[in-house]
């Protein structure tokens, strides 16, 4: 079985980096291995269904079907090519279809009221607009290219929901207009890297795995199958709404990201003791989650 140590040293080790800047929740592998494992839940009707949907999608003969960190298997290159197309779409030739609010919710944990959690302000954010994607992909009338194009939202929607940072911003004297969900602080990289991955929400964003190559994806996939099976998730399986999804990571980040860190640095040379273990631990369970439900 995959220790989360031997994952710990891999990351530790610099593997190549997926890109990820610093509020793309899961990096490229994160989303991927979330995909992955989706494919595997799918029986084959199912994947073929799908797979034929995404294929309308306008970055497909441009993006997805040349791409090279594409592996052997078309129809989960097809999975892959989803789960990270709003991020694509953050700059470049695809940037009309991105919406930097959608892919983050702010419930607002004020520390000097002792951790008491306000609802996000008004506004787009990612739980409202994961809802206006669903109801897309539903209207039977819809172009199939409009579809795949909000299939492809709701594939890294549930992802980013999960990161747990992607929920909140923690608000401190230190920090009086927010973290801006780790954003603002400066925290040590897993991955030894420097300069804009060097904060609190970019060390949650490559928890999960640092390795764009689809033998490394599987492989994680795999083991995480493996090691957090699907009858370990009764609770998590109950919850099927992207609101309870949120709050799922609310709790997260009271209970495990922010526990050990003072909301008044803003600065950590290193991790707290036991942080990195830790944390892998929840990242894994909680990018098991979203298939899940
Ligand atoms: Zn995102």
């Amino acid at each position: 079985m995959r220790s989360h140590n031997r994952l710990v040293v891999f990351l530790v080790a610099g593997m190549v980096l997926g890109v990820s800047a610093a509020s793309h929740a899961w990096n490229s592998p994160g989303h991927k291995v979330n995909a992955s494992i989706a494919y595997r839940q799918l029986d084959e009707a199912t994947r073929a269904k799908v797979a034929d949907a995404l294929k309308a999608h306008l970055a497909y003969a441009e993006l997805w079907a040349r791409r090279s960190s594409n592996g052997p298997d078309e129809r989960l290159n097809l999975f892959y090519n989803a789960s990270v197309f709003p991020d694509d779409a953050r700059g470049g030739q695809w940037s009309k279809y991105g919406r930097s609010p959608a892919h983050y919710v702010n419930f607002r944990i004020m520390f000097a009221e002792g951790n008491k959690v306000l609802p996000p302000l008004d506004g787009e954010n990612v739980l409202n607009s994961y809802l206006a994607h669903l109801r897309q992909v539903k209207d039977r009338k819809i172009l199939a290219e409009d579809r795949a194009l909000h299939l492809t939202w709701i594939f890294h929607q549930a992802g980013d929901v999960h990161m747990p940072l992607h929920a909140v911003a923690r608000f401190s004297k230190a920090l009086p207009e927010g973290d801006r969900g780790g954003n603002s602080v400066r925290f040590p990289s897993p991955r030894g890297s420097g300069g804009r991955g060097s904060n609190l929400h970019a060390y949650w964003d490559g928890l999960i795995s640092g390795d764009d190559d689809p033998t490394v994806i599987e492989k994680v996939a795999e083991e995480l199958i493996s090691e957090y099976p699907r009858e370990g998730f009764t609770a998590e399986l109950a919850r099927t709404s992207i609101g309870e999804w949120g709050e799922e990571s609310v709790t997260t980040c009271l209970k495990a990201v922010y526990r050990d860190l003072d909301p008044e640095i803003t600065t950590f040379a290193d991790a707290p003791v036991e942080y990195e273990t830790e944390g892998m631990s929840v990242a894994l369970c909680r990018g098991m989650g979203w298939q899940m439900s």
